[in-house]
């Protein structure tokens, strides 16, 4: 693979992770975070050059790689760095948007020559950390080309489903899939423990029967201990079930389950549970009991 130089913007739980592995894949990395000393940690042990000001990140790049936390955001980003950006420049954004913002920067990097693909990401932190993430995206083919071999520095599976905001939108109905089976864990671990049975094991013998999944292989151990120190927080899910639901509505198709789980997660909020994994949805599980 050809070493190229690229600014990755948002050094958060995944960005992190992502810019390592693209330094270990021998680009030249330029590291941006608006938080103030969390780019200079990074360089610090890693390499490469650190900045808090995006433009300045992204100046003289072939590539940008954006993980930011929501629209408001990205937008930000690219009235930051669009004026800065070369043309013939790649950005890929693995934030998780709206399909609307995504083809609202599409349009706005094309006016400059600009190639954008919006490519969030499924597999948590752990895949973050692992180069396992998968990767659904959304863009003109060609730009999709160019960027399969830097996203392969972390993405084990990386799909293109289609033009501008077909990404997001795979995302979304990823969401819609894993937000009801994660209160379903919730409320059989639950049962069982409250039937007196042993929760590890029934997760043992659950995860060679019919009700295995990603969430029970990697997350129902971790719910019966209480451990929500970690991975994906309830504020960035209920981000993404208030998009799903926005687009529903555009398309007039009920989503009662995501709908539920969006209330279920407003409560774990006032928990103090905003930062908390989203698969604190046990804790309120539990606490609704006792
Ligand atoms: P995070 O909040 O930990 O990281 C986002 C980072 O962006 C923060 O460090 C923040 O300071 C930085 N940032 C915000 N505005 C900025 C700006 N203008 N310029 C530079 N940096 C800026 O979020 P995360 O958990 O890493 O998630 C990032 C994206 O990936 C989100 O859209 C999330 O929905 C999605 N995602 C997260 C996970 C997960 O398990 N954490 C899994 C899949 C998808």
């Amino acid at each position: 693979m050809s070493s190229r130089r690229v600014a990755v913007i948002g050094l958060g739980r995944m960005g992190w992770h992502m810019a390592a592995h693209l330094r270990r894949a021998d680009h030249t990395v330029s590291v941006c975070d608006v938080v103030d000393g969390v780019a200079q940690r990074w360089v610090d042990e890693h390499g490469g050059s650190a900045f808090v000001d995006a433009a300045e990140a992204a100046n003289d790049v072939e590539v940008v790689v954006t993980s930011l936390p929501a629209d408001r955001e990205l937008l930000t980003v690219a009235d930051a760095i669009l004026p800065v950006l070369g043309s013939g420049t790649l950005w890929i954004d693995h934030s998780t948007t709206s399909a609307e913002s995504a083809r609202t920067v599409h349009g706005r990097a094309a006016a400059v020559g600009v190639g954008f693909l919006d490519a969030p990401v499924s597999g948590g932190v752990d895949g973050a950390r692992n180069g396992t993430l998968t990767v659904m995206v959304g863009g003109e083919p060609a730009d999709f080309a160019r960027a399969e071999s830097v996203i392969a520095a972390y993405g084990a599976r990386v799909t293109h489903m289609g033009s501008s905001g077909a990404g997001q939108i795979t995302k979304m109905t990823n969401q819609i899939c894993v937000v009801g089976l994660c209160q379903a864990i919730a409320e059989g671990l639950d049962f069982a423990e409250t039937a007196g049975l042993d929760g590890s094991k029934v997760i043992h013998v659950m995860l060679q029967g019919s009700s295995a999944s990603w969430q029970m292989a990697n997350r129902a151990e971790r719910m019966l201990a209480g451990e929500y120190d970690y991975g994906f927080s309830t504020t960035l899910m209920r981000k993404d079930i208030g998009l799903v639901l926005e687009e529903a509505e555009a398309m007039n198709i009920p989503l009662p389950v995501t709908a539920m789980v969006g209330q279920m997660l407003a409560e774990v909020t006032a928990m103090g549970g905003a930062q908390w994994d989203w698969c604190s949805l046990m804790e309120r599980q539990r606490r609704r009991r006792t």
